[in-house]
């Protein structure tokens, strides 16, 4: 038997068409586009790279994106000054700060400047806690790419068992968080479980971040199990996620890498970016 695909380019496609349709109609209210600020360290390493991406996003939804680079002289405070400005700003809905922070900078501090109601890849200490406590909160943007993808196809969360391999606070803690929040019983592991494989096999939905090429096999999951996979993995020139292709031929359901959760996580951002500014808007 073989897994059915969980394909995230035509889930992408339509949750862009639906970013620019809302983009449209508050632009014909009034006003010039929303603006989605994005903090970025460097001109050609990841953070430039992916700052470039969510910028090309932003843009062809009709956003505005902004790019901010530090001076070579600003320090925490001055940049953490320059991120707060960005958040008493009206025009900005959005405000990202890219990873890694260089060592020069205190990364807490740098985050924790997001105005917590523009924090659209609830990254910021508040929206973590609001997250953990189940109220309504921004949340990372793989976070979300998860349960979307999910949603999209169909698969139900409530009262189903729920396994996340990963704690980072970027994927497997929020993802956890949102599961719990849809009713799943959520188990979560990580590099201290004993055992792994005894709880992946009993997941019903399994969702791996744990940036480890092929670390779920196929004697790790059952016929049952819905397997959603975060890892992007640099291996041998290609890209390849935390699960190996042979649970394929194993589970009910599986996200490819590339293609699953990759090309809905930056809709996310979008998303929430646009929820930001119509609340803006309407608050006008
Ligand atoms: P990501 O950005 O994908 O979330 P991180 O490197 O920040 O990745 O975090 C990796 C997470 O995966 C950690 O929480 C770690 O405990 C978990 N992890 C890594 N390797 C294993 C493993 N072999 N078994 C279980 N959990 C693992």
């Amino acid at each position: 038997m073989s897994a059915r695909l969980l394909d995230g380019r035509p889930v992408a496609a339509a949750l862009r068409a639906s970013a620019t349709h809302r983009v449209a109609a508050l632009l014909a209210r009034g006003g010039g586009p929303p603006k989605l600020a994005i903090v970025r360290f460097d001109t050609a390493g990841p953070s430039a790279i992916y700052a470039a991406g969510v910028s090309r996003a932003a843009a062809r939804v009709g956003l505005e994106p902004v790019i901010v680079t530090p001076d070579a002289d600003s320090d925490t405070r001055s940049l953490a000054g320059r991120i707060a400005a960005l958040g008493a700003d009206p025009a900005v809905a959005g405000i990202l700060v890219t990873q890694p922070v260089p060592a020069r900078f205190e990364a807490s501090t740098l985050v924790n400047a997001i105005e917590p109601g523009k924090d659209v890849d609830g990254a910021t200490a508040v929206s973590a806690g609001r997250l953990a406590r189940g109220e309504t909160a921004l949340a990372p943007a793989t976070a979300l790419a998860v349960m979307e993808l999910l949603r999209a196809f169909g698969i139900s969360v409530a009262g189903r068992h729920a396994v996340v391999v990963g704690r980072s606070p970027v994927v497997g803690r929020p993802v956890a968080a949102l599961l719990l929040a849809a009713d799943a019983t959520v188990t979560a592991c990580h590099r201290a479980t004993r055992d792994l494989a005894i709880l992946t096999r009993q997941a019903e939905i399994l969702v791996v971040a744990a940036g480890s090429p092929a670390l779920i096999t196929r004697e790790m999951v059952s016929s049952a199990s819905v397997v959603i996979d975060c890892g992007i993995n640099a291996l041998d020139g290609t890209v390849c996620g935390d699960v190996a292709l042979e649970v394929q031929q194993v589970a009910a359901a599986v996200s490819p890498v590339p293609g699953g959760v990759g090309p809905i996580t930056t809709m996310m951002l979008l998303r929430q970016t646009l929820d930001v500014a119509e609340r803006l808007r309407s608050a006008e």
